[in-house]
């Protein structure tokens, strides 16, 4: 009816107005409105907390909602609420490793299976001096790409040594030099990196002065960053390297940190209680300084690195390199293609076999095509004197791809061996050394503890069961006993795969 169809038509224009109106006021109201909605939640029941802090484990379930920690107490998860049983298992935060290698590793393998399943949520990259350039460059390539867990970046003093310098860097830099180096390290810093490393026993950083160094640290100093090396020996002349990292803290004023902490020739063995006391009598002084160690007593390289100064075949210093690593006994040959019967034994071993000197027999292997060694460079003992210091953190020095055991083996090595086998460290405290430690060194507040408000960054492992399995044969072998792992609230590693999930963040400042 014509009454009918005109009203509608009177009606129509507010209803539509109505509509728009409701609209514009939705589009205004809904994104203040989403956070408000409750975000995806669950409750990992029953496990035993080790928080991070280094209290004694205890019972308590934990709420994740979202990608942060909700809740951890005695209460019942809500009706319908996704539970994760975490009986018989410990939950611990999300282990932070300082010495990583993965810069190159991560960009062909975003989910890190060899790192995520040792329950790695963070690593600390740009280690002994070398850095990827331009930093922010590199970390905007993981930000609209992320991998599986966390990431920070450290500026390499040899990298930018070798922008300034290119080729000619074996001298001290001049003055404009270092400015310019200093400039470079300002720019690596307000790109997001958190530190400075250097790695002063090696080619390029083997040429800087202590002054240079010092020049630089006080930029990263500056911009809230610590310092981190590898120090210029780790032989006999660990102490005056040691020392000279002491110094360049206190001139520079900023944190510093001896990466993989070791005296590793046996001039300097059994002397790890001595280089406590020396960071524990900066420590008292009022000097912030840190150290961080992995669980392994040898190395894996070619037979060349064993001769520092190159004379392979000066039969005097490759006699001085079997002497430093204590004798042919603690080389033992990996591979040796033009002799594969060498493999497995050791030089000692062999050179008697073949009644040679172990001298002649190295200066012949090296002569006749390298291959690779383990190097038993380290005393156990001293190690466990590392260990037993309440300032050092575990670290790898390994990552993805790495051909030494560590890279897949060391944060479950230390629960399995060190705590459970050899009874070194307390379980609480071993995992405040891979979680609140390292999170403090690294100013993030958010991270390395269990607690309410915290990143939902989580481990859930056996304590029975956890255990490495990558060994110098095997090294890129996965560890065992990592049930589950969270990066902010999100399953990276399920058992004995990676999810596929990629919640990584950029832990820039
Ligand atoms: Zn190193």
């Amino acid at each position: 009816m014509p009454d009918n169809s005109e009203g509608k038509m009177i009606r129509r224009p507010p209803f539509l107005y109505s509509l728009a109106l409701l609209a514009a006021v939705a589009a205004v109201l809904l994104p203040f409105r989403a956070p408000a909605q409750a975000p995806r939640s669950f409750v990992i029941t029953g496990a035993e907390v080790a928080d991070g802090s280094g209290v004694p484990l205890y019972r308590a379930n934990v709420r994740v909602q979202g990608e942060r920690i909700a809740r951890v107490g005695d209460f019942t998860p809500d009706a319908g609420e996704a539970v994760v049983d975490g009986k018989g298992l410990v939950l611990a935060p999300g282990f932070i490793d300082t010495h990583n290698h993965s810069d190159r590793g991560l960009e062909g393998d975003r989910l890190a299976e060899s790192q995520i399943s040792q329950g790695l949520t963070t690593l600390l990259l740009g280690q002994d001096g070398g850095s990827p350039w331009p930093i922010g460059e590199w970390l905007e390539k993981f930000r609209s790409e992320p991998p599986a867990l966390n990431i920070l970046m450290l500026v390499g003093h040899a990298t930018v040594r070798r922008k300034v310098m290119g080729d000619d860097f074996r001298r001290a830099a001049r003055p404009e030099e270092v400015a310019q180096m200093a400039q470079l390290v300002e720019q690596g810093m307000r790109e997001g990196a958190v530190g400075l490393s250097s790695g002063l026993e090696y080619e390029v950083g083997s040429y800087s002065t202590t002054d240079e160094v010092v020049a630089l640290s006080r930029v990263a100093g500056r911009y809230g960053g610590f310092y981190i090396s590898h120090i210029r020996d780790e032989a006999d002349r660990s102490f005056e390297a040691m020392r000279e990292l002491l110094q360049i803290g206190r001139e520079a004023g900023l944190p510093v940190q001896n990466t993989h902490i070791k005296i590793a020739t046996a001039g300097v063995w059994n002397r790890a209680g001595e280089v406590a006391a020396m960071y524990d009598a900066a420590r008292h002084a009022g000097q912030d300084v840190t150290a961080d160690c992995y669980p392994y007593d040898a190395w894996h390289s070619n037979f060349k690195v064993l001769v520092p100064n190159k004379q392979y075949e000066d039969p005097a210093s490759v006699a001085k390199a079997i002497a430093d690593i204590g004798g042919p006994q603690n080389l033992l040959i990996s591979t040796f293609q033009p002799h594969p019967e060498y493999e497995d034994r050791t030089l000692e071993e062999v050179a008697k076999a073949k009644g040679m000197t172990p001298t002649e027999l190295l200066m012949e292997i090296i002569r006749e095509g390298d291959g690779s060694v383990i190097g038993k460079g380290m005393m156990e003992a001293d190690i466990r004197t590392f260990y037993a210091q309440p300032w050092v953190m575990v670290s790898s020095d390994g990552g993805i791809g790495t051909k030494h055991p560590r890279g897949a083996g060391t944060f479950p090595r230390v629960l399995g061996r060190l705590v459970r086998e050899w009874h070194w460290l307390t379980l609480p405290e071993a995992v405040r050394r891979m979680t609140s430690l390292p999170a403090w060194r690294l100013k993030l507040m958010d991270r390395g503890l269990v607690r309410e408000g915290m990143a939902a960054d989580l481990v859930l492992f056996n304590p029975q069961t956890v255990i490495d399995r990558s060994t110098y044969r095997e090294p890129e072998k996965l560890s065992e006993g990592i049930e589950k792992v969270y990066v902010s609230g999100v399953l990276v590693w399920d058992h004995d795969h990676a999810t596929g999930a990629r919640p990584g963040r950029v832990l820039a400042k």
